[in-house]
């Protein structure tokens, strides 16, 4: 059946600090790239909080682990992240959930964004059971104290960010 509908472009935004991106923040992207167009993976930020890395490295380490995939832009935000969604025209939010304690902060942070805007749908997925104890912060620990990095971030940044 022809439909008059117009076509809507789904499109999500994927916020984060990613200080630096992982493979559990790889491994979401990837599992959610065939449900939407485009994924915008937006790095927010602070100018009072810095990180170990600068915004501009960890957008070149998410540029380097996605290169050549279309479907993917790589932004930075620093405003309220549904208002920024609006900017995009994005309709979905992408967060990924490893624990009860995940959930529990991305429940209020949802259900407030939900109360703001109701035109946001935010779209838990479950990490892989592999992937649930990797977080940004024991990888900055496994850093600073010159651990290997292998299985904790995507290979192809592991010597970018050795430090
Ligand atoms: P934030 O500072 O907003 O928590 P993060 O960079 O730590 O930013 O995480 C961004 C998103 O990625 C969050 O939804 C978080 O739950 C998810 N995430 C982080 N690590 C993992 C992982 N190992 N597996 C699945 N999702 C993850």
């Amino acid at each position: 059946m022809v439909s008059n509908k117009t076509e809507i472009m789904k499109r999500a935004v994927f916020p984060g600090s990613f200080d630096p991106i992982t493979i559990g923040h790889e491994d979401i992207i990837n599992r959610a790239l065939p449900l939407f167009d485009e994924i915008i993976i937006a790095v927010g930020y602070n100018s009072t909080k810095s990180g170990m890395f600068s915004i501009e490295e960890r957008m070149q380490h998410i540029r380097d682990v996605f290169a050549g995939e279309e479907k993917i832009k790589v932004d930075k935000y620093q405003n309220l992240t549904i208002d920024y969604c609006h900017t995009k025209e994005a309709n979905y939010l992408l967060r990924g959930l490893r624990t009860a304690a995940d959930f529990e902060f991305e429940r209020g942070i949802g259900q407030v964004n939900r109360m703001m805007a109701k035109d946001i749908e935010t779209v838990f997925m479950l990490t892989a059971p592999e992937f649930t104890p990797i977080s940004s912060s024991i990888v900055r620990d496994v850093i600073r104290h010159k651990g290997n990095l292998k299985g904790l971030v995507p290979n192809s940044i592991i010597d970018k960010i050795s430090r």
